[in-house]
């Protein structure tokens, strides 16, 4: 019999209980979803689970966080555990069903600090959030921390809102860059910090 794997696991580190004990289970303002989802970007680089990469699931209506997800390509070894595959897994889950859009389900919305690479641009396209909600988009993340996206086209932003899915720009923006700089930073050190994809594969 041909020895094969037939199950791979992808969950959260331990650290990400002591970001949520002291937050409230529901974030009514836009820029503290963001707040949050930058906090846990920077703290993953530096605890080496993956990128400075970080997403979360909330409610529109409310703010409710549904759940939240980080990169731990580092840790798990599986090249798709982007932070927004992880958070749109983990919110699947817990309302309990492949599609966030579903009927009797509040609509979802995804934040992230940057718009997605070409996986999660898929990833979140057909997870039934009804909103993306990004930091920034442009070059930068790419110059500043060396990841590769992928090729994203220039209407990625229409494709999503030609499927009933809105898309908000420019959430604490500076914040996501200041993130970036500081694992750059960290990289040229040579601190420890390992760029994954060097062969252009991933972030
Ligand atoms: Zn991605």
């Amino acid at each position: 019999m041909i020895d094969i794997a037939k199950e791979y696991r992808v969950a959260l580190p331990a650290w990400i209980d002591d970001e949520l004990a002291d937050l409230p289970a529901v974030l009514p303002d836009a820029a503290d979803r963001m707040r949050l989802v930058h906090r846990l970007a920077d703290r993953n680089w530096r605890e080496g689970n993956g990128g400075p990469f970080a997403a979360v699931v909330a409610e529109r209506a409310t703010g409710r966080i549904v759940s939240v997800g980080v990169n731990v390509v580092l840790a798990t070894g599986v090249s798709s555990a982007h932070a927004e595959v992880v958070a749109l897994g983990l919110a699947q889950i817990a309302t309990g069903g492949w599609d966030l859009g579903a009927e009797g389900l509040p609509a979802h919305e995804l934040v992230v600090n940057w718009r997605p690479c070409v996986q999660c641009y898929g990833a979140a396209m057909w997870s039934g959030v009804r909103g993306l909600v990004v930091a920034g988009e442009g070059p930068e993340l790419e110059e500043i921390t060396t990841f590769d996206e992928g090729p994203l086209g220039a209407d990625w932003a229409e494709q999503f809102e030609a499927r009933g899915i809105e898309v908000v720009h420019d959430v604490l923006r500076e914040e996501a860059l200041a993130v970036f700089r500081d694992y750059r930073e960290a990289v040229d050190k040579a601190a420890g910090v390992v760029v994954y994809n060097a062969r252009g594969g991933a972030s």
